[in-house]
């Protein structure tokens, strides 16, 4: 089957990685799209918007940004005009003991040097779209394979996709993987086959956040303000470990974001109501009757995402990991090159870190 589209550059993976390297190659009038196999872009960036069009929009993956130490991201903001706000911490902390035993500290937060996006995360990604020419982000279009056939250091590559159910082939001068490498070894299959020492690599560097669950409730008060409490919680009782103010820039309405302290294969023992009714009893114990007047809940489980886990990542630690440096991010003389949060050298993991890779990438490609 021939290919049905050639381009110079092809990028999969449409998360802030692939689309900020995107962004910046069309700047340059370079000829690039990208793939993306979920129905969205952002990858695990998502902010969906409460009640409609009426609130404002919630983080369901990365919330929290620290400016002073991200310098790749305040420009960007700063180029396409995005505010931050700073993590509301004005008010005591919780800190749950056992199921009997809450305490309470003031200036305890751990989130002083915390800022939030206005308008959710995922309003960068929407920009950074927004900015691309028409029909540059192919959605719903799963990576199976990739092929080089010949081997001359300029032969075109083939990547092999599924969309809607039918198989599609593209080539290419060059390809971006913007995708978690763990990801990559798992679900895309390279020929020839690579070195076992690469395999083995991306195998054993874990997707950050990858199984974790994010639970948001919403409010119309944010009561706990009003007893003076910044929302923030530590519990060692759970099932949320970690719970914190998450309402929106414009206070349209008001959230308690949280973290589930289960791991995927616990929470696999219960159903999401199961689960829901312990988080709201762990509420009720910390903040009282109005903690039942809940608006709206919205769960992110991702470790159903298949897209973002792998079945490594379910039973690896939640510690952010020390993300290799000396990671190769070439592979078959530069025509394959890596981006992603899990190859930067210096902020792995975090949003800072999709940006740093991708302009290591865009260095690579030499535009
Ligand atoms: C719950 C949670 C909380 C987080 N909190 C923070 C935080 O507070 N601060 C922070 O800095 N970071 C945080 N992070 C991490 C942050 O989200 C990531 O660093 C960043 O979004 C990674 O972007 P990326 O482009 O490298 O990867 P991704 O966003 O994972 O993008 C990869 C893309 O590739 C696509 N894809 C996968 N397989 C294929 C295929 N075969 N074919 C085509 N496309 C494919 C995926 O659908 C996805 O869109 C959090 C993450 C989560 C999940």
């Amino acid at each position: 089957m021939p290919a049905t589209e050639h381009h110079s550059i092809i990028i999969i993976g449409a998360g802030l990685s692939g689309l900020f390297t995107a962004w910046k190659l069309q700047q340059n009038k370079y000829d690039a799209i990208v793939l993306e196999a979920r129905d969205r872009t952002g990858g695990r960036i998502l902010s969906p918007q409460i009640n409609g069009n009426k609130d404002g929009c919630i983080d369901m993956g990365p919330a929290w940004v620290w400016p002073e130490f991200q310098p790749r991201l305040q420009r960007l903001l700063s180029d396409i005009h995005i505010e931050l706000f700073k993590q509301n911490t004005n008010g005591d902390m919780l800190y749950e003991m056992d199921a009997n035993t809450v305490e309470r500290y003031s200036d305890q937060s751990s989130h002083e040097m915390s800022y939030r996006i206005a308008g959710g995360a995922n309003k960068v990604i929407k920009t950074l779209q927004s900015e691309l020419p028409h029909n540059s982000v192919h959605l719903n279009t799963r990576v199976s394979s990739i092929e080089k056939t010949e081997p001359a250091a300029s032969a075109q590559l083939q990547v092999h996709a599924v969309k809607d159910e039918e198989s599609i082939i593209y080539s290419a001068d060059k390809i971006v993987l913007a995708l978690p490498p763990r990801l990559t070894k798992s679900s895309i299959s390279f020929h020839p086959t690579l070195p076992a020492d690469v395999l083995q690599a991306w195998e054993n560097t874990p997707t950050w956040m990858a199984g974790h669950c994010k639970i948001v409730f919403i409010y119309d008060k944010p009561f706990w303000r009003e007893n003076n409490l910044s929302g923030e919680v530590f519990s060692r009782q759970g099932p949320l470990t970690e719970i914190y103010d998450g309402s929106p820039a414009d206070e349209s309405s008001y959230a308690l974001t949280s973290f589930v302290g289960l791991n995927a294969q616990q929470r696999k023992q219960m159903n999401t109501e199961q689960l829901l009714e312990m988080c709201l009893a762990q509420l009720y114990r910390l903040f009282g009757e109005e903690s039942k007047i809940v608006k709206d809940i919205q769960i992110k489980d991702w470790s159903l995402e298949q897209y973002t886990t792998t079945e490594t990542d379910l039973s690896t630690t939640p510690q952010h990991p020390q993300y290799p440096a000396d990671m190769s991010r070439t592979l078959w003389n530069n025509q394959i090159i890596l981006a992603g949060t899990e190859v930067a050298r210096e902020h792995g993991g975090y949003i800072e870190g999709a940006l740093e890779s991708a302009e290591e990438a865009l260095t690579l490609l030499n535009p």
